[in-house]
């Protein structure tokens, strides 16, 4: 896999960053994720494919990342692999002008129409896009159905954001939220997210369109099993997702007894972004990266 910072890098630091990226990032091209994906979709799970990138401040970037996407949905459709994409509304424009993200998302939406699979997820970034990427969502959901938002249970606004994407019959991803947001708007400590997200999965589960819990979490994952068996709920009226190369035993576990799971797996070579949330949330990644990066 290449490296967007391969040349202002020293090569060998580079290097063992490349050794740790590689466990989160399926490679460099389209190709690669698609040969991730088949070795995924074998073991019975499906996958969503990102193009990384993020922060995007030029129309010709932006443009370039929405005709990625569209040659994307059509090698999906080529190589028959079980999967729909995520794009992130940053890298499609959003920092430039809100309409103009809005059209390229537009443009994504109309094409995976084309595709066995034609959901579009639109990620939540940093709380500076939560109401324009809401915005945006509810337009493209007034035109297309096949889009969906995702909600993180960390902000303290989540909840009316929830009521308001229940009342559309939106299809939620709920994620606890990978942001470093202040005290002021999230909740803070894992406990207090947890609650939080067990809420309003139980939200979605009893009232929702079939929604995505995101998450490695086995209490969570243990408490949604408990919750939607109780209640009789089938075990494909919703799915699980996990991050590619997070939690592979479960994601397989979870698939065995008879769960939906889909895979988040994300190419390319503008995986620094990406990789600094993986590092950040785990101490123990943490430890590792600096550990490899003081190794002789
Ligand atoms: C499919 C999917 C899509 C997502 N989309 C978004 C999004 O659009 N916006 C957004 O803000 N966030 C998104 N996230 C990230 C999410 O918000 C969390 O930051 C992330 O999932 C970690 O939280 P957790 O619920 O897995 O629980 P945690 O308590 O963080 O983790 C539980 C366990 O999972 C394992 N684990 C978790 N993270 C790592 C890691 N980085 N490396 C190694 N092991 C790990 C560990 O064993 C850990 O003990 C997404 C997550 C998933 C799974």
């Amino acid at each position: 896999m290449a490296s967007e910072n391969g040349t202002s890098l020293g090569t060998s630091v580079a290097r063992r960053f490349l050794f740790v990226a590689n466990r989160f990032v399926a490679g460099d091209s389209a190709r690669a994720a698609m040969d991730a994906i088949e070795t995924l979709n074998a073991a019975g799970l499906s996958a969503t494919l990102d193009y990384l990138g993020e922060d995007v401040r030029s129309r010709d970037e932006a443009l370039r990342t929405r005709d990625e996407y569209v040659v994307l949905l059509a090698a999906i459709r080529a190589r028959r692999v079980q999967s729909n994409v995520s794009l992130k509304l940053s890298a499609m424009g959003l920092l430039v002008d809100e309409d103009f993200a809005y059209e390229n998302v537009a443009a994504v939406a109309a094409e995976a129409k084309k595709n066995a699979d034609p959901f579009v997820r639109i990620d939540m970034e940093g709380s500076a896009a939560t109401d324009a990427t809401l915005r945006i969502f509810e337009r493209v959901h007034a035109v297309h159905a096949n889009a969906g938002p995702v909600l993180q249970a960390y902000l303290k606004r989540t909840p009316a954001d929830l009521e308001r994407m229940l009342a559309l019959g939106a299809r939620v991803r709920l994620c606890k939220g990978a942001y470093d947001e202040p005290a002021e708007i999230a909740l803070r400590a894992m406990p207090e997210i947890r609650s939080a997200y067990l809420r309003m999965a139980e939200s979605l589960l009893s009232r929702g369109t079939y929604p995505a819990i995101a998450t490695h979490d086995v209490r969570i994952v243990e408490a949604v099993r408990a919750y939607a068996a109780e209640r009789g709920f089938a075990r494909d009226a919703f799915e699980f997702q996990m991050l590619y190369g997070i939690r592979p035993e479960l994601q397989r576990r979870l698939a065995r007894d008879g769960y939906r799971v889909r895979i988040y797996v994300p190419y390319g070579t503008h995986w620094m972004g990406y990789f600094y949330r993986r590092i950040m949330e785990r101490r123990e990644n943490a430890l590792f990266v600096l550990g490899s990066l003081l190794k002789k």
